[in-house]
């Protein structure tokens, strides 16, 4: 039997590495990757691209949605911004690096693409922690952008968002990347672009944070 598409956002991280890992299990991987004008543009894009190298999907594109995010103000895009360290991330209130309205524009890309190439699944490999509490990361976020993708492609709400780590703290999705053999020296979470990670910026701290358990069992 032929087995199902699924097309899997991919930014070079930790969580869409295992997402894509878990979905070649019983799927064709169409890996997306979206280019936003992110500070960390270049290094997440070599980040995806050993993916690729890895894991041999079917079908990969790198798209770019332009400069539209940069209207947000948003330190994540915009280089003149300094991206704040973890430490100052505090309360309820997003993080500077939030991007108003990235997350449902992305998945609507990848929708689009779904359909091109008739992929049964769309997956976002966001996990339970939310370092930089970005409200679009939710559940509700989520079913929403299902509903209207749905109801924008007329597909009768065929194409679920998947979030199969949405329950998993980022600790668990490393352990599962440890079983699933995912190159992680590859992958890329610092926020801020460069050479070297800041080891500073929420997506260090929070990957760090990670690693710690399986570190502290070597010793
Ligand atoms: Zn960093």
């Amino acid at each position: 039997m032929t087995k199902t598409i699924s097309v899997v956002l991919t930014s070079g991280g930790i969580n869409s590495a295992v997402a894509a890992a878990l979905e070649a299990q019983e799927c064709r991987l169409a890996l997306l990757h979206l280019q936003y004008g992110q500070q960390a543009q270049d290094p997440e894009r070599r980040a995806f691209e050993a993916l690729c190298d890895w894991l041999s999907p079917q079908e990969h594109q790198i798209a770019t949605l332009g400069d539209w995010p940069q209207l947000t103000g948003s330190a994540l895009v915009e280089p003149q911004h300094d991206i704040e360290d973890a430490a100052a991330v505090s309360g309820f209130a997003a993080a500077s690096t939030f991007v108003p309205m990235l997350s449902p524009i992305m998945l609507c890309a990848a929708a689009a693409w779904a359909q091109k190439l008739g992929a049964q699944r769309l997956v976002w490999g966001i996990c339970a922690d939310n370092p930089g509490r970005y409200p679009d990361h939710s559940d509700t976020a989520r079913l929403l952008a299902w509903q209207l993708i749905g109801q924008c492609l007329g597909d009768r709400l065929a194409r679920k968002v998947e979030a199969p780590l949405a329950q998993y703290p980022k600790a668990a999705v490393v352990s599962l990347a440890r079983q699933l053999n995912v190159p992680l020296d590859a992958t890329w979470s610092c926020l801020r672009g460069g050479h070297e990670p800041c080891r500073r910026c929420i997506g260090c701290v929070a990957r760090k944070a990670a690693m710690a358990p399986v570190a502290a069992k070597k010793n």
